[in-house]
């Protein structure tokens, strides 16, 4: 099947009947719709770079890249939040869609200053390819709105997620686009979108969202998934290079659900944690952090500084520290051109979405330190959130044993997946991963063949 952009084309109007005088009427041509335009270094020209790379490696026709390069439906929201002080403020939100050849859409909710339309079509991409990658049946998606959840209080917090959920309610449902947690939204925020959907419909809905708290529907080990499977993922690859574990010093950054966790989860499996950064910087202690300990500093303190033992250091000195793997686990463009040199790991495994430009790829490729990709990478939380949107649906809950385990399979088949894919072809794993999850994507976009 080949799919063709849609050209110019001229339309003969001629109303059906063959007359002395038909008139040929020109329709005006439609033009072919310009993909948003993307800036080479914002999420999004980072994920239009990578997936033309992986198009010409696939060698897809022109259609079927003008179709995957494009969000299937995007939606933005302006809406109304009364605040404590009695004031009404307007908030702008987004949900995207990107692709739903494989299945229903998912993805996360982001609550941050910086959300941008742009960057909502690059990580709802980056969600197609990933749920392609570990073989779990959904395309991309993802939405966002533009607010610093630091300066507003519980109660408008409440009222802003309950709004957004409202608005962007006839967009999602339990089998049409689940959301999720991502940065700046937590199991609290995800009960109070399932609890509005649900009191929408008059029935409670759990599969509507994922990443709920455990005694509303959520599942076990949903919280703990993407920061767990990252470290699946980094053990994995050096059981098969033949790497030694133990004492392997890894550098976190990012102190979020995904960098805590990551951390957590590397110490418990014998790497020396010699480093972790949050907004605000960094510590750094050369014998390593008991992560136990700091995680309780953390969460009485809400900040990483004067932890018993470690230094200071900044958020980009944090990046250039000497270790064995570098998890980035903050958000998008850490790594560039600029410091892709400096940086000391032999592998970098990527827990936030889109850390790296393409630009700072380059570099790190030639200088021989493995990139883990984001979408491989990282898909733990979604792979997670799969198990708890099946476990929601059928009511059925599973022990958290039963969850990691399955977790681990997925996480290890993929990463050999992917490897597979690099060798095969001689490639990038980042490039490989992409090529996998695109050419997946495109495969199941041919079986189901175009609707009319
Ligand atoms: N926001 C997470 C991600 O970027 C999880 C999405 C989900 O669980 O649906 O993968």
């Amino acid at each position: 099947m080949t799919i063709r952009s849609a050209a110019p084309k001229t339309h003969a109007a001629t109303n059906g009947k063959k007359t002395a005088h038909s008139v040929t009427v020109t329709m005006p041509a439609p033009s072919p719709t310009p993909a948003p335009s993307a800036q080479a270094d914002s999420a999004y020209g980072t994920a239009i770079a990578q997936f033309d790379q992986a198009a010409k490696i696939l060698q897809l026709d022109a259609g079927m890249c003008d179709l995957l390069k494009s969000c299937r439906r995007e939606i933005t929201v302006n809406f109304p939040v009364k605040m404590t002080d009695g004031s009404v403020r307007r908030f702008t939100g987004y949900r995207i869609h990107h692709n739903t050849s494989r299945g229903p859409t998912k993805g996360g909710i982001r609550f941050s200053p910086h959300v941008t339309m742009d960057e909502v079509r690059a990580l709802a991409m980056w969600m197609t390819w990933k749920c392609a990658v570990v073989n779990i049946p959904y395309g991309g998606a993802k939405g966002g709105v533009i607010v610093d959840t630091k300066k507003l209080d519980m109660h408008e917090l409440e009222g802003l997620t309950r709004r957004y959920t409202t608005e962007i309610a006839p967009f999602i449902s339990p089998d049409g686009d689940i959301p999720a947690p991502d940065m700046g939204t937590n199991p609290q925020i995800m009960a109070w979108m399932m609890d509005t959907y649900s009191m929408h419909q008059g029935h409670s809905v759990p599969g509507i969202v994922t990443g709920k708290p455990i005694n509303i529907g959520g599942s076990a080990g949903r919280n703990e998934a993407t920061g767990r499977g990252v470290m699946f993922t980094v053990r994995e690859a050096y059981k098969t290079f033949g790497w030694k574990l133990p004492g392997a010093k890894v550098v976190v950054q990012g102190f979020g659900n995904v960098g805590s966790y990551a951390a957590l989860t590397a110490h418990e499996m014998g790497f020396k944690v010699v480093g972790v950064s949050d907004v605000s910087g960094g510590i750094h202690n050369e014998k390593g952090i008991d992560l136990p300990k700091l995680m309780a500093h953390y969460r009485a303190n809400r900040t990483l500084t004067g932890f018993n033992g470690s230094e200071a250091v900044s958020n980009s000195e944090l990046l250039t520290l000497k270790c064995d793997v570098l998890v980035p686990a903050a958000m998008e463009n850490q790594i560039t051109a600029a410091n892709a040199g400096l940086i000391h790991a032999t592998m970098i495994a990527e827990g936030a979405n889109g850390p790296t430009t393409p630009g700072a790829d380059d570099i790190l490729n030639d200088r021989g330190i493995v990139v883990i990709p984001d979408i491989m990478c990282n898909a733990g939380g979604v792979v997670v959130s799969y198990f708890e949107w099946v476990q929601s649906l059928q009511q059925l809950f599973w022990e958290e044993p039963d969850v990691n385990g399955r977790l681990e399979r997925i996480m290890i088949r993929s990463f050999h997946d992917v490897l597979d894919e690099s060798k095969r072809r001689n490639i990038p794993l980042r490039t490989a991963a992409q090529v996998l999850g695109i050419g997946r994507v495109a495969e199941s976009t041919k079986t189901r063949g175009l609707y009319p």
